[in-house]
């Protein structure tokens, strides 16, 4: 149905459930766990991956596809599926190819929890993980693959330290390894940016952000390009290339083909680890897809501005974001995300650590909540709040200074929110 139309705002307003004649005109919750059929044998060759349909919401169910759909055609992949976290996406989109004894490597500049997520959780569970900062040289990125290196994981702007991504150098380091990169697309959004574009294999989000966007649900989403060709690496991808014992003998890549990877990561990590969107949130999150194309640009807009406004200012230290001319980040992202890039930015007040939280507890319309990406402008301390585990060492590593304060501007008037800065800061 999506050959009727391409661009990326009618996907957001279109794509995924498009209803035949006489069905809803708006996406239904199928709030139900389960779903009959006639005869036992329907159903069996359903457990045996032979039909496809529904049987059971941990697995699947239609109010989820249908967004993940959406989702799929915004990113340009081959197949999607929505998990109940960002962090579940991350941490499925690793373990689909990465299990105990195998290496990834990964941009010290992510979010806080996937780096615990890799860094702690999963050694754990005996997946060793190298971590390199992205603006190291490709020759020094390439230093740390292995032969068991199963992938490489980045952010395509870093939460929170706001740094852009160079896609091509990723993907270069981890192609010419035969390996994956899969790419945290949660801050540009698929408005500002397309991984699959600049060599990404598998895309992640984090939907609670601005695919959200109203900080309504927490939920994740992982997409397939269907590029990597993992028949080509079949020793190093058994789990895709050889037969499946749990599902009578199937080979993914085979019985699948560009829908391997998904259809492994549902039939199972989804299965057995059950971290399911509920069919209630995916309708809300399809309900903040349907502007997204609207918001984000407005959230660049009003961030633009406020970042202008900081900088001038002789009580700010320092303000990073990458849409600000003179960024060590401007152009990179001009490269990548031309059109903009998100509506978070970070600055530090002088007078260090102390003074940022003085002055972030003087703000009256901008709140200080544990959340970005959302309609309402909102401010967060990493170092006291999100990040607040983490030794000033590894602060400094994850490119988080501990007086910085993570804004993510919102879509109010953006006159009103520099008065409120302006306000806390006299
Ligand atoms: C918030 C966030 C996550 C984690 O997502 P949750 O939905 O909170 O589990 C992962 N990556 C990035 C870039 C994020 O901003």
């Amino acid at each position: 149905m999506n050959d009727r139309y391409n661009n990326i705002e009618t996907l957001c307003v279109q794509a995924g459930w498009t209803p035949k004649t006489g069905e809803p005109r708006v996406l239904p919750i199928y709030q139900s766990t389960t779903f009959k059929y006639d005869t036992s044998d329907a159903m069996g060759r359903l457990f045996d991956l032979e039909d496809s349909g529904y049987f059971y919401t941990r697995l699947q169910n239609p109010t989820n596809d249908y967004v993940a759909e959406k989702i799929r055609a915004l990113e340009g992949g081959v197949a999607a599926m929505l998990t109940s976290s960002g962090q579940a996406a991350n941490y499925y989109a690793v373990f689909n190819i990465a299990e105990a004894g195998d290496h990834v490597i990964m941009s010290s500049k992510v979010y806080g929890g996937t780096f615990n997520l890799l860094t702690a959780t999963m050694k754990k569970m005996g997946v060793e993980c190298s971590v390199v900062d992205p603006d190291a040289p490709i020759e020094e990125i390439n230093t740390l693959f292995k032969p068991n290196t199963k992938c490489v994981l980045a952010e395509s702007i870093a939460n929170p330290a706001v740094v852009v991504l160079d896609f091509e150098k990723f993907a270069e380091a981890a192609h010419s390894h035969g390996v994956p990169l899969i790419v945290d697309n949660t801050f540009p959004t698929p408005i500002n940016c397309r991984p699959f574009e600049w060599g990404a294999d598998i895309v992640t989000h984090s939907t609670t952000k601005y695919m959200d966007g109203h900080a309504m649900c927490v939920g994740g989403a992982i997409v397939d390009s269907g590029n990597f060709d993992w028949e080509k690496y079949a020793d190093k991808y058994p789990g895709l290339t050889t037969p499946d014992e749990s599902y009578h003998g199937i080979v993914y890549t085979q019985k699948f083909g560009k829908a391997a990877y998904i259809t492994k990561a549902t039939s199972q990590l989804m299965r057995d680890l059950g971290s399911i969107q509920a069919p209630q949130n995916a309708f809300l999150l399809n309900v903040g897809l349907e502007t997204l194309h609207l918001r984000v640009p407005r959230h660049c807009e009003n961030a633009l501005a406020v970042a202008k406004y900081l900088k001038s200012h002789k009580k700010v230290a320092w303000v990073t974001y990458p849409g600000l001319p003179d960024d060590k980040y401007h152009a990179l992202a001009q490269k990548y995300m031309p059109n903009g890039t998100c509506g978070v930015l970070c600055f530090g007040i002088k007078g260090g650590r102390q003074a940022s939280i003085d002055f972030m507890d003087k703000l009256r319309l901008i709140s200080i909540v544990t959340h970005v990406a959302d309609v309402r402008s909102c401010v967060l301390h990493p170092a006291s709040h999100t990040h607040r585990q983490m030794t000033d060492e590894q602060l400094l590593e994850a490119g988080v200074q501990p007086d910085l304060i993570r804004f993510s501007v919102g879509i109010e008037n953006v006159d009103d929110i520099i008065a409120d800065l302006e306000q806390a800061l006299a």
